[in-house]
């Protein structure tokens, strides 16, 4: 079957290798000037780093969870295609289907919107059973990389992808206009 026709797994593997090659390429750069090891990269080097850090082992354990939580995100943007639910969203194609000034009002709107859903979701993260269960692997960065990004434990990546969908049914939303 032509991958291009399926539903489900073309919309999963696109956001995949989209926020994949983007994690990639802007956590590989911040490695240039951010490091967490005693004497650090270009930039500042973190402070307190134990002489015996293993940069290796941390960066592994990031970089297995960062890619675990991108096939999570994924997967929630293919199940949104291939059920149909994005058909009833508020995301408009053509730029002139709403007002310009609106266009611009919608990114403040998206942001707000979206980080008072995190700060809600970190919130909730932080409560006793919650932490012990889910949250503190993301904490296990004490020297975090970039690499650290998309670290969670599946449930969080879960609870991550799927704050952004309300805001799919919420807020009109459009491309840059081309
Ligand atoms: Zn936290």
């Amino acid at each position: 079957m032509n991958l291009q026709q399926n539903p489900f797994l073309y919309p999963t593997l696109y956001v995949f290798t989209l926020y994949g090659l983007r994690y990639l390429a802007m956590a590989s750069l911040t490695w240039l000037f951010a490091r967490p090891t005693p004497r650090g990269g270009w930039g500042r080097p973190h402070a307190h780093v134990p002489a015996a850090f293993n940069a290796r082992r941390h960066i592994g354990r990031e970089l297995v969870f960062s890619v675990l939580s991108l096939a999570i995100f994924g997967m929630v943007n293919g199940v949104l295609w291939s059920t149909g639910a994005l058909k009833h969203s508020l995301i408009y194609l053509h730029f002139a289907d709403h007002p310009a000034w609106w266009f611009v009002l919608s990114i403040p709107a998206m942001v707000v919107l979206h980080d008072s859903f995190f700060y809600w979701a970190h919130r909730a993260m932080h409560t006793r059973w919650l932490y012990a269960r889910v949250h503190r692997l993301h904490h296990q960065s004490v020297h975090p990389t970039a690499f650290a990004a998309y670290s969670f434990h599946p449930w969080e990546a879960l609870v991550e992808a799927l704050i952004t969908v309300p805001m799919l049914f919420i807020i009109p939303r459009t491309r840059w206009p081309s």
